[in-house]
């Protein structure tokens, strides 16, 4: 059979297309760089389990494309349960893992089917005490990242130390203690923190076995994979590889679970943004877009990320400039001192890499609205619509 044919819509043409069908701002997401990341972490990480963590892009088409892959998803919240209840996904391919819930999120998520939950503390696991079989829980636990760009565990995750203390007191209540999970933090500079997780946590768990506190046999190593923005990253199958080796360790009945969000999603997006017009101030050009930091550049405020712009229009011939975003706000500004062509209004300017925590975050401020999610390569032979229409 021949290999699927798919369009490149990050392509200049297909770019303008998008924008003549389906207007401006856009965000563009191409399934088939989806189904590439996911299938880049498969070959990094064997035998581990990709649960997708829905938070960095909450769209229909990666979940499907996603389980089209033969992957697994990571709720968090009522309106993600939502999501992909709508789309009639099977319960058992989803965890729910945020560690502090109300009861009506817990009644919804076991209502639609899930049973895997997380607790980090007393007062969670007495909120399961009453639901004896129905579900299983992942004590997390807490390591601390300061190199992380996003560390996660000053949040969420009990201390090590008082693990057993949260085990023993599920066995107390009848609540089964499935496993142990760890988040280490967003884009993580290498592989350290993981690897010190998982030693950290095969102790743990031979502990909470070894005094038959539940079957703890499931690791969920969390996300933080770190992906290619302005500045070079590791190969992931070369970033995974003291963490290959640390898995390699555990017991063979260990089962191994990752929630990877950014590395997922991240690379498989573009941001498109029109000029709305222009004007010369200080000796610089300001392009006044029709996408800003309250919309997807909200990622460079709240992920602290810098998305690669360029405008589609070339010339030799370059001017300093500043991009802008729409709003009245001084703030909304996503890059300064740059050497642009000399933009007119309606050029596009295109964000690279802005799939993940950038229109998930966005706001219509101003009564901007937020970008149009535009999804290509569902299939092959695909050529983008919004989805859901
Ligand atoms: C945000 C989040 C993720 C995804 O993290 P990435 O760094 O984007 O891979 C996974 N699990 C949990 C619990 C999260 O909160």
């Amino acid at each position: 059979m021949a290999r699927p044919r798919f369009t490149d819509p990050f392509q200049p043409a297909e770019v303008r297309r998008l924008v003549r069908e389906f207007g401006s701002p856009l965000l563009i997401l191409d399934c088939e760089r989806v189904r590439v990341q996911y299938r880049k972490l498969r070959k990094a990480l064997p035998h581990v389990d990709l649960h997708y963590a829905l938070k960095p892009l909450p769209h229909a088409a990666v979940v499907e494309t996603v389980l089209g892959e033969g992957g697994w998803l990571d709720l968090a919240t009522t309106g993600e349960v939502a999501l992909v209840r709508s789309l009639g996904v099977d319960p058992a391919r989803c965890i729910h893992t945020h560690p502090i819930k109300r009861p009506a999120d817990i009644e919804n998520a076991l209502d639609y089917g899930v049973t895997t939950f997380v607790a980090d503390n007393p007062d969670e696991v007495h909120k399961f005490a009453h639901l004896n079989g129905r579900c299983e829980l992942l004590l997390r636990v807490s390591f601390r990242a300061p190199g992380a760009v996003c560390d996660l565990s000053r949040k969420f995750g009990c201390d090590p130390e008082a693990l057993l203390d949260i085990a023993r007191l599920a066995a107390e209540l009848g609540v089964t203690v499935r496993g142990l999970s760890f988040h280490v933090g967003s884009q993580a500079p290498d592989a350290a923190k993981h690897v010190e997780a998982v030693g950290a946590c095969a102790k743990l768990m031979a502990a909470v076995r070894r005094e038959k506190l539940g079957p703890c046999d499931t690791l969920d190593i969390g996300g933080g994979f770190p992906i290619h923005y302005g500045t070079p990253v590791e190969d992931i199958v070369r970033f995974c590889a003291p963490l290959r080796a640390a898995l390699q360790k555990l017991p063979r009945r260990v089962r191994v679970i990752a929630e990877p969000g950014r590395f997922i999603a991240g690379p498989a997006a573009i941001g498109v943004a029109s000029v709305m017009g222009r004007a010369q101030r200080e000796g610089h050009w300001w392009y006044y877009l029709d996408d800003g930091l309250y919309g997807s550049y909200s990622g460079q405020l709240y992920d602290h990320a810098r998305y690669p712009v360029e405008p589609l229009r070339d010339s030799p011939e370059r001017l300093p400039a500043v991009l802008a975003g729409p709003t009245c706000d001084s703030i909304d500004v996503i890059a300064e001192n740059l050497m642009l062509p000399k933009l007119k209004a309606g050029d596009l300017v295109v964000g690279r890499a802005m799939g993940a925590y950038t229109w998930a975050s966005a706001t219509d401020f101003n009564f901007f609205p937020r970008a149009t999610v535009v999804a290509v390569n569902r299939h092959p032979g695909d050529t983008g619509g919004v989805y859901p229409a």
